[in-house]
Formats: structure tokens, C-alpha cells, sequence
């Protein structure tokens, strides 16, 4: 494979339309792919085919096709990658890396409890490693992968990692979130599992997506790390918030986008992203993203990334 200096994604989960918060991960995403002049990639997240609607990913390409926000390939399936997961996790497994875990949502309640710590930061539990020396005659179910410091320490890690736009940043990962799972009960591997294999795998460099996944990084930049990935750069953008003041999304009631004429929408997105620059109203597509473009290297990479 040949070494790209810049290779950007945009990575929906085809469960609907794009909606104007999904439209700012996608713009402001080729945005900086294209002031860099790197390639941009779209993969279709279709790891949990579950949630996942028929002919959403389709819908999803024509939107981005509206907006002018060509793919330089193919997307990529994530629902046709798992022979690339089961390879992955294989080797974590022979490397000691991952465990079975039997726990239910009670049973890691009830222990968190049992140490004294509260349970849940947000909706999910922070895991506190019950499993990690051994299921105890429960059945196994989900597969989780240990965050300790090395394969063969209980040392806890704490993650830092550097935002382009929010800065210095930081987990207790151990205590925040635990071992966590890379293959559910269900049989799916998970979005942290499929998200940093296809990351590393499409050589991608650079990450720009909403900041509602910010929390979500440590684990990435961890499971990187025992993988042995190179880490990415991070830019979480700006969220759209709903009527309620909660990020928008398909569950509040998030319109689907109407993008015959995608100028509004475009420009409601570079809005969110903090761009200025004028164009006259009756600009064309083309003459609206080379603006963006310009504006974007002005605010991202004077100060370089
Ligand atoms: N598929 C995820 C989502 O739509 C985004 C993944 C990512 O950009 O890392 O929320």
C-alpha cells in the first residue's frame, strides 16, 4: 500500500439519513481532508446490523453526492469485514490480551457496589474486571479486552491524548470504563472493535467526527496501543443540539435532509463549525466548498495540526 500523508474518514452508521448534526461530521471531515490535500474515505458503519435500516447507506451516498462531498473510494462495509475482526481478535486472544466474561448488567452492578463505587456515569457500567482472572463456572458470553498498563499487569491506565480543537484531554480508563467489550453476547463485534481495526487498516491519519464520541476515544487510543496501531490525530466538531438542548439525533426527532438545493444545509453546517467567509447567495456548489475549504485551512492549519 502506498504511504498517504493525509487519509481522512467519514463513518456513518446507516440506521437513517444524514440530519444536519451527521452533516457537520461529513463536511467538516472532507473539509480538512481537502484543505490538507489528503484523501477522504467513507465507510459505512453497519457493524451493529441490527439498528442498521435497509437502503439507508444508498440514501446516505446520494445526500453527500448533493453536497458535492465525493468519497476518493468506494465506501467500505464494515457488515463484509468481520473475517478481518475474527482475524484481529484471534490474535489478541493468543496474546492474552482478551477474556471471556459471563457478567451481567446485575452482576457488574452488585460488584461496583460491593467496592464501594457507584455505578454508571452514563449509561453504562464502568466494568470492574470480575471476569478478567476467570469466569467462575458462568457461561461466558461477551468478550472484553483488559486495560491495564501491560498484558501482564493488573496496573490501571490512564489515557492522554490531544484534541485539535478541545485540547489536552483525559481518562482514568480502567476506573472510567473498565475492561471493555470487543464482542458482544450476540455474537457482534462491537463499535470500538471494528472502528479501530478499520481505522488502522485503511491507513487513516487523520480523525474528524462529532464530539458526542470524544468519550469514546481513550478506549480507541488503547486498544491502538495493544494492537500496536499508530494513533490518529482527533478533531471533535461542534454538536447541533435539538429543541430539548440535547445533541440532535435520529432518536429527538432529527429531520432527514432535503438536499436538492444544499447551500442552507451546507451553510447551517459551516456555521456549527465556527467558519466564516461570505459568498454571494446565488453561489454555485462548487464556488460555496472552495470558500469553505479556504476558510477552514485559515482556521485549522495556520496553526498547524
Ligand atoms: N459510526 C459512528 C456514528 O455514526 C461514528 C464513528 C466514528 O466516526 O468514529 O456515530
Amino acid at each position: 500500500k502506498p504511504q498517504h500523508r493525509y487519509i481522512g474518514r467519514f463513518a456513518p452508521s446507516p440506521t437513517g439519513p444524514l440530519h444536519a448534526g451527521s452533516l457537520v461530521a461529513a463536511l467538516a471531515s472532507w473539509l480538512d481532508a481537502r484543505a490538507l490535500k489528503g484523501r477522504w474515505l467513507v465507510r459505512m458503519e453497519d457493524v451493529d446490523s441490527p439498528r442498521c435500516v435497509e437502503g439507508a447507506d444508498l440514501i446516505i451516498m446520494r445526500q453527500l453526492a448533493q453536497c458535492g462531498l465525493l468519497p476518493d473510494e468506494p465506501p467500505v462495509y464494515q457488515s463484509r469485514r468481520s473475517a478481518l475482526y475474527v482475524r484481529k481478535l484471534g490474535q489478541l486472544h493468543s496474546q492474552g490480551w482478551v477474556y471471556p466474561c459471563g457478567c451481567s448488567r446485575k452482576a457488574i452492578a452488585a460488584a461496583l457496589e460491593a467496592q464501594g463505587r457507584v455505578a454508571a456515569r452514563h449509561t453504562e457500567l464502568a466494568y470492574p474486571g470480575t471476569c478478567r482472572h476467570g469466569v467462575h463456572g458462568k457461561p461466558a458470553t461477551a468478550t472484553r479486552v483488559r486495560t491495564t498498563v501491560s498484558v501482564s499487569s493488573d496496573e490501571p491506565v490512564t489515557i492522554q491524548w490531544n484534541d485539535r480543537r478541545l485540547g489536552a484531554q483525559q481518562q482514568d480508563l480502567t476506573l472510567d470504563v473498565g475492561d471493555f467489550v470487543l464482542k458482544r453476547a450476540d455474537g457482534l463485534f462491537t463499535y470500538q472493535m471494528a472502528v479501530v481495526v478499520d481505522d488502522a487498516e485503511q491507513a487513516i491519519t487523520h480523525i474528524v467526527r462529532g464530539e458526542d464520541l470524544a468519550d469514546n476515544t481513550p478506549r480507541q487510543i488503547h486498544l491502538q496501543r495493544v494492537f500496536g496501531f499508530a494513533t490518529p490525530k482527533y478533531l471533535h466538531t461542534p454538536l447541533v443540539l435539538g429543541e430539548n438542548g440535547e445533541k440532535l439525533s435520529k432518536q429527538n426527532g432529527a429531520a432527514a435532509l432535503e438536499l436538492d438545493d444544499p447551500l442552507p444545509a451546507l451553510r447551517a453546517a459551516a456555521q456549527t463549525l465556527g467558519l466564516q467567509f461570505d459568498t454571494p447567495a446565488d453561489t454555485t456548489l462548487g464556488d460555496w466548498l472552495r470558500s469553505a475549504t479556504q476558510a477552514w485551512a485559515k482556521q485549522w492549519h495556520d496553526h498547524r495540526p
